[in-house]
């Protein structure tokens, strides 16, 4: 059976119960593209709302413990997550790692508990600038995946990986068709070593800069199996036609 593209919208510490409004209207958006499997990532405040106002799409968290209870403050585990609705959980994201310090071994055990707590996962790599301009970026992101592809029982069944340069996070621009194609290559040879055949079928998600207007030609990239969008989530204006851009691609090829 074909895998669906799938589209997956990042809010970010964006979203208040205002933006229910939002994410509906992408909810009857996505009903009309059943060829795409749609989903949101709204704030954890946000989640249990999200989960109550739509019917068609996923929603997901954007990060969580390692733990799945205990003394830590202020964070949320993935059995929490399931608790109030989510069904996959974003791990390992550039500002994370950048800002967090998350490290490959980290990311690593919040996909597995990500999945032995049953959520889905998206679990993002990427080089930044300087790696990029140095040469190294193919190696940079397939020693992530080494360091941080869960492992535990049948890792690959619910995995997708996102691709995001971090250079191309909210900036605007992005890698040439050649570059993604090039890198989702990669991805995807690393993901058949270490998955076998299981690995065939891992989505390899391209994210950054994604918009109504270029998301075609970057769906269209070898290996590229849907898309992870940050701004252009925000409206169901803007992320409507980007689920309709992987709807015809889907369709037509
Ligand atoms: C992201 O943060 O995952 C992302 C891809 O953001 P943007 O689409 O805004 O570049």
């Amino acid at each position: 059976m074909a895998v669906l593209p799938y589209i997956v919208g990042n809010w970010k510490m964006n979203g208040t119960r205002a933006m229910l409004a939002e994410a509906r209207a992408i909810d009857r958006a996505a009903s009309r593209f059943p060829g795409v499997e749609v989903a949101l990532a709204p704030p954890f405040t946000l989640i249990g709302a999200m989960r109550e106002a739509v019917n068609d799409i996923g929603v997901g968290g954007q990060d969580c413990h390692v733990k799945p209870s205990g003394a830590y403050t202020g964070d949320v585990s993935a059995p929490l997550l399931v608790d109030t609705g989510a069904d996959f959980c974003i791990v390992g994201h550039s500002e994370r790692r950048a800002m967090a310090h998350e490290t490959d071994a980290l990311v690593r055990a919040k996909a597995e508990a990500a999945q032995a707590a049953g959520l889905g996962v998206i679990l993002c790599v990427g080089e930044t600038e300087a790696e990029r301009d140095s040469g190294h970026a193919e190696k940079v992101v397939t020693d992530q995946l080494a360091g941080s592809l869960p492992q535990a029982g049948d890792a690959a069944a619910k995995l997708s990986v996102a691709y995001e340069p971090v250079w191309a996070i909210g900036t605007g621009r992005v890698p040439s068709v050649d570059d993604v194609g090039a890198m989702h290559r990669a991805i995807r040879a690393k993901l058949v070593a270490t998955y076998g055949e299981a690995g065939a079928a891992v989505r390899v998600l391209y994210g950054g800069s994604v918009n109504a207007g270029n998301a075609a030609e970057l769906l269209a990239a070898d290996e590229v199996g849907g898309a992870l969008v940050g701004g252009a989530s925000l409206t169901a204006e803007s992320f409507t036609a980007i689920i309709g851009a992987a709807a015809a691609l889907a369709e037509h090829g």
